[in-house]
């Protein structure tokens, strides 16, 4: 399932791949102009766009270098026009894929799967990663522990997400650096130790007594569900 925007005018064409991708199972927002497209994508952050080229208030071309200036949305285009340069000129524009006119529901909802899985971040297409009672929801960057919602700050979710993606598996100081904080080289690992201390607090842990974070003196830490199974 991902939540699609469908940039498209003509009505014989729109209501049908509507009704076809909701049938998928897709959440699918449409739009009929440019300029509305260009709000709702900026507005509602769907997964991914698909962007018909002729429309009545601005070349879709105009609209594709508009959203990619402000967005790294996967965008599928859908153009009237089988031609090469057309095609070379759409995809250096920003496209991530096109698709010639006429094609069906099924041909686009496999570019769309297939774009989604190319991804352009872990939140995308990604569900909830569950440990024991901890669940971690890549998309909403919500976690709870047993039900309860657990305030995280952002750094502390991309530290907790990290962990829960390798249940069991000692993670060290050095990939966590690397991987949570973008520092590949000469990070401090006190700096992960401070942020793992505030995790445990907000998990109600602590270090002496710990349930799903622990510390492998001298290599890194682990997640783990209480009782050891991930
Ligand atoms: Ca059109």
């Amino acid at each position: 399932m991902a939540r699609l925007l469908l940039v498209e005018d003509d009505l014989t064409i729109r209501t049908p791949l509507l009704r076809a991708l909701r049938e998928r199972g897709h959440a699918v927002a449409a739009a009929s102009t440019a300029m509305t497209g260009l709000r709702d994508a900026l507005d509602d952050r769907p997964d991914l766009v698909v962007l018909d080229l002729g429309l009545p208030d601005l070349d879709g071309r105009e609209l594709l270098r508009m959203l990619r200036a402000v967005s790294a949305v996967p965008i599928i285009v859908a153009t009237a026009r089988d031609d090469e340069t057309e095609i070379v000129r759409v995809l250096d524009a920003g496209a991530d894929d096109y698709l010639v006119k006429p094609f069906t529901a099924a041909q686009l909802d496999a570019r769309i799967r297939a774009v989604l899985r190319r991804g352009t971040g872990p939140a995308q297409d990604d569900p909830a990663l569950v440990v024991g009672g901890l669940r971690i929801d890549a998309r909403s960057r919500q976690v709870t522990l047993d039900g309860t919602p657990v305030e995280l700050t952002p750094r502390e979710f991309d530290l907790l997400h990290h962990l829960a993606g390798r249940p069991g598996q000692v993670v060290t100081k050095r990939e966590l650096l690397a991987e949570v904080w973008r520092i590949p080289y000469g990070g401090a690992d006190k700096t992960v130790d401070v942020h793992l201390s505030w995790l445990r607090r907000k998990l109600g842990e602590n270090a002496q007594e710990p349930r799903y974070l622990h510390t492998v003196r001298g290599v890194g830490v682990r997640l783990e569900a209480p009782g050891g199974v991930g």
